[in-house]
């Protein structure tokens, strides 16, 4: 994947430079190796900030979520993950300061959700394997469906397909909201959580399960596989009011008056925040969020 959105000449250098790019991909495979994905993702950022002078970096690094998943929140695996990440922060500080000093940079450090330990899970797809909508072979693979249930670990959307009776969409509705911890979302309630609505786009599903904070969804369609999957102690992916869901944000350089506390901040106002700090930097007056809430941004900027 890297090799087909990156940037050819940035690739060819960072070979030049011995750094094992082609790795990036298989260490992927298990969450024990993402602090070697993060050397690769901080040397690269460092070849960039040496040789180029970008107006904007983002960076991501992935051993936090990795070891929460894997470990649980309040582990001490997530721990040490955190003060790595730290220092590997340190060390990308560091190189900016020694490329172009860090007067004329802002750094914004944030997470894009929270997390939650989770102790329970419910099994949608076995749930509609009962209701007669999924056929299973002998061996338990899935070799018919007229619903599936695609969950990314704390929400799920329910697609209603083709051959399903006519009752399906509300015999489901029914079914999951009887699954304790489980909120069924209709149709009506999709623009409120910023989701298009049912039939505007092909991958928004005709129902949204959303699971209680303890609570996940796995996929599998079979206990057996459920079984040989691997087992998250901490998810995210929940309903975006649940106030563990919060991340961090913190902000420094010279657009950002110094010591300020604010509240709540939207996700959505992060990227004008960010424009609008660059504006600032940069002399321009006529600073102002391209989307998101401008209020927020009049406290985190001068
Ligand atoms: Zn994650």
């Amino acid at each position: 994947m890297c090799d087909e959105f990156a940037s050819p000449r940035l690739w060819r250098e960072l070979r030049e430079r011995a750094l094992p790019v082609d790795r990036y991909g298989a260490w992927s495979a298990r969450h024990a190796l993402t602090p070697m994905q993060d050397w690769l993702t901080l040397e690269a950022a460092l070849h960039i900030v040496a040789t180029r002078a970008p107006r904007l970096l983002l960076v991501h690094f992935l051993a936090l979520d990795a070891f929460e998943h894997e470990h649980g929140i309040a582990s001490p695996e997530a721990r040490w993950a955190l003060a790595h990440v730290d220092m590997l922060l340190g060390r990308l500080v560091d190189g900016i300061d020694r490329a172009r000093g860090l007067d004329a940079t802002t750094f914004m450090v944030f997470g894009d959700h929270g997390f939650v330990d989770v102790d329970d899970a419910h099994y949608p797809n076995q749930v509609l394997h009962a209701e007669g909508l999924v056929d299973l072979d002998a061996r338990g693979k899935v070799v018919g469906r007229r619903a599936w249930v695609a969950t990314n670990g704390v929400a799920a959307h329910v697609y209603v397909l083709d051959g399903a009776p006519r009752t399906a969409l509300a015999r489901l509705r029914e079914r999951f909201a009887s699954l304790p911890g489980v909120s069924v979302i209709e149709s009506s309630g999709f623009n409120a959580l910023g989701l298009p609505a049912a039939g505007e786009d092909a991958t928004q599903g005709d129902l949204v399960l959303i699971a209680a904070p303890g609570v996940r969804f796995r996929g599998q369609a079979t206990a057996e596989a459920a079984e040989r999957a691997p087992l998250y102690r901490a998810t995210h992916g929940h309903h975006p009011d649940a106030p563990e869901l919060g991340a961090a944000l913190v902000m420094a350089g010279p657009s950002i008056r110094e010591g300020v506390v604010v509240d709540d901040v939207s996700m959505l106002d992060v990227a004008p925040t960010a424009a609008a700090s660059r504006r600032r930097a940069s002399g321009c007056r006529r600073a102002g969020p391209a989307r998101g809430d401008a209020r927020e941004l009049v406290l985190l900027c001068y």
